[in-house]
């Protein structure tokens, strides 16, 4: 039983593990180094618990009572009571080897230390702990309190132990179904996905189509929910962007080349809807495709 879990990284996936452990009973230790992103974090958290109610999924009490077991900060001291610490911030492997470097003297022998990470070898980053036996790659899907699956990824060394404590923790805790991935760059669904998404960019860097007609070609004809322009801005382009970089380095095939223009958004800091622009301007209420 995972009593208590430290989430790294207060952003999209950091709010819905939060809120998904919170719900299912956990003690949450949700840390970020921005207050503004905890302070946003916490005010997500809680109108997307007022959806739940309104939908009858949750009650006020349940709202109530998982908000009172959420606890935040900027510093890592909140983690000393933790089974697991999921890391949860930014795609860049720097960033996450620090985080974990950093958090290890906070936190006792037993704790698993997972991360989220949507692409990054879990065997490489768990080398780089005190622990890789007790490291896991755990891979939500964005909105992670609303998504079913979780990826998960052994490294090399992770423990069967560990592996089936995390498993556990996911289907029996959580209530997700999970897929298990061998540690290969993207896993599987960012693998066949993010080529996808890539391959859209290109269309309309091309000028084969502008943004409404990537979008409505790819949700009418092929029945997807988003259009792959809207699903990069959904997930954020930065994200996208770090995310084909690990394949296109460590496959070392061309064909996961990122389209230039999605390197030029992510200079420009048009990340998709957590920035307010991407391939859509999110200003208004309804969102306007911008090519
Ligand atoms: P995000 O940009 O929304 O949030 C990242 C958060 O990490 C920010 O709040 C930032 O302040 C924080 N952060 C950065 N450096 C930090 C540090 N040193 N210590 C503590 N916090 C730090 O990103 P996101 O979309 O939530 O993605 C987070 C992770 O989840 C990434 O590894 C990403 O690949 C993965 N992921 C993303 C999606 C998705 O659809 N966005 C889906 C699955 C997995």
């Amino acid at each position: 039983m995972i009593k208590t879990v430290g989430v790294v990284g207060a952003g999209q996936m950091g709010n819905g593990i939060a809120h998904l452990c919170a719900l299912t009973g956990a003690q949450v230790k949700l840390m970020d180094i921005d207050p503004a992103a905890i302070e946003a974090a916490l005010t997500l958290i809680s109108s997307n618990m007022d959806r739940q109610i309104k939908r009858g999924t949750i009650n006020e009490t349940m709202k109530h009572d998982s908000l009172a077991r959420i606890e935040t900060g900027t510093g890592f001291e909140i983690f000393k009571e933790c089974d697991i610490v999921i890391e949860a911030a930014t795609e860049d492997e720097e960033t996450k080897r620090k985080i974990f470097r950093d958090c290890i003297p906070h936190i006792s022998e037993a704790c698993i230390l997972a991360t989220n990470t949507s692409s990054i070898s879990i065997t490489r980053l768990a080398a780089n702990t005190d622990r890789p036996d007790r490291f896991c790659g755990v891979h939500f899907l964005k909105p992670a309190n609303a998504m079913p699956l979780v990826e998960m990824i052994r490294g090399l060394a992770t423990s069967e132990e560990t592996f089936e404590t995390c498993l556990n923790f996911v289907e029996k805790q959580l209530g997700k179904t999970t897929a298990v991935s061998e540690d290969f760059p993207a896993f599987i669904v960012n693998r066949i996905l993010l080529p996808m998404v890539n391959e859209a960019i290109y269309t309309l860097y091309e000028g084969v189509g502008n943004v409404t007609a990537i979008d409505t070609a790819m949700k009418l004809g092929t029945k997807h929910p988003l259009g792959p322009l809207e699903l990069a801005d959904f997930i954020g382009l930065d994200t996208c962007l770090a995310i084909l970089n690990t394949l296109h380095h460590e496959l070392a095939d061309n064909k996961y080349r990122p389209c230039p223009l999605l390197v030029k958004y992510v200079e420009a800091g048009w990340l998709g809807r957590k920035s307010g622009r991407g391939f859509y301007d999110y200003s208004e209420d309804t969102p306007r495709p911008t090519r």
